[in-house]
């Protein structure tokens, strides 16, 4: 049995909160057994992104990254496990399958009730827990908190979306997750480099965390990236970090954040 932690945290003093829900590689070996290789392969990781980030560390963000795989758990899914795109396709709380439907599990070794609870209670519950008291800690600190839910996804995937996504993907779930000038901020910056193809609440319109947490008249700003992964890294295995790619998208990155911030004090 192992106890790795659920999640790693950084914190840092500014109202800016960093969650990295799906970055983490970890499958407890009591989960592993019951798996295909096509699992054990971690396809569908939002892979390095917690180092992408850690670049932020020097503007004093709060960083909190997932230790274990979504395979395991899915934490940007609400934990009654109700879709967050209805009549789409999408995986699920405790994912049986594949972004490109492949099983994840061997025959008959599917979690049940009692073991989607389990994993809730193990994992779940207590990065959320870590979320809600960090939001708690910077609302204390600052009135109110911006919180950027940072993910990646492969360029193209064919069951999930049609064609090639934009590079930046933004959700603030229609808008009602972050106040309308923050994102106007965030999106002027966008607007002001050619390097990188953006667009703002379209396919990916912020999941679980986005929606839950996001709550403008409460002081609680938040604001999904969904980053196209060859934007800084290779997107075949060994799914290598790009160090020819990835500063680029870090100069802007923190644009975003210096914007941000400026809007915050
Ligand atoms: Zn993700």
């Amino acid at each position: 049995m192992s106890a790795m932690a659920p999640y790693h945290l950084t914190e840092g003093a500014s109202p800016i909160l960093i969650s990295v829900p799906h970055c983490g590689t970890y499958i407890p070996d009591e989960v592993l057994e019951g798996m295909t290789d096509e699992a054990k392969a971690l396809t569908d990781t939002d892979w390095h992104v917690d180092r992408l980030y850690s670049c932020l560390t020097d503007q004093d963000v709060t960083l909190l990254s997932a230790a274990h795989s979504r395979y395991v758990i899915d934490l940007n899914r609400p934990p009654d496990g109700q879709p967050l795109y209805p009549g789409q396709t999408e995986t699920a709380l405790c994912p049986v399958e594949t972004f490109a439907g492949k099983a994840l599990y061997c025959v008959d070794q599917e979690p049940g009730p009692d073991e989607i609870k389990r994993r809730l209670e193990t994992y779940w519950q207590p990065y959320h827990a870590a979320l809600e008291g960090q939001i708690a800690r910077l609302k204390a600190l600052h009135g109110q908190v911006l919180l950027w839910d940072a993910h990646s996804i492969a360029n193209e995937v064919p069951r999930l979306f049609d064609g090639r996504l934009p590079d930046l993907n933004f959700g603030t779930n229609g808008g009602l997750a972050c106040g309308e000038t923050l994102l106007e901020a965030v999106m002027e910056v966008a607007c002001a480099q050619d390097r990188y193809s953006y667009i703002a609440n379209g396919r990916f319109k912020g999941g679980y965390i986005t929606r839950h947490y996001g709550d403008p008249k409460k002081g609680t700003h938040a604001i999904q990236l969904e980053l196209a992964q060859d934007t800084y890294m290779d997107q075949t295995p060994p799914f290598k970090y790009r160090d020819d790619k990835a500063p680029h998208f870090q100069v802007l990155l923190k644009q975003f954040i210096a914007t941000l911030l400026q809007r915050f004090t």
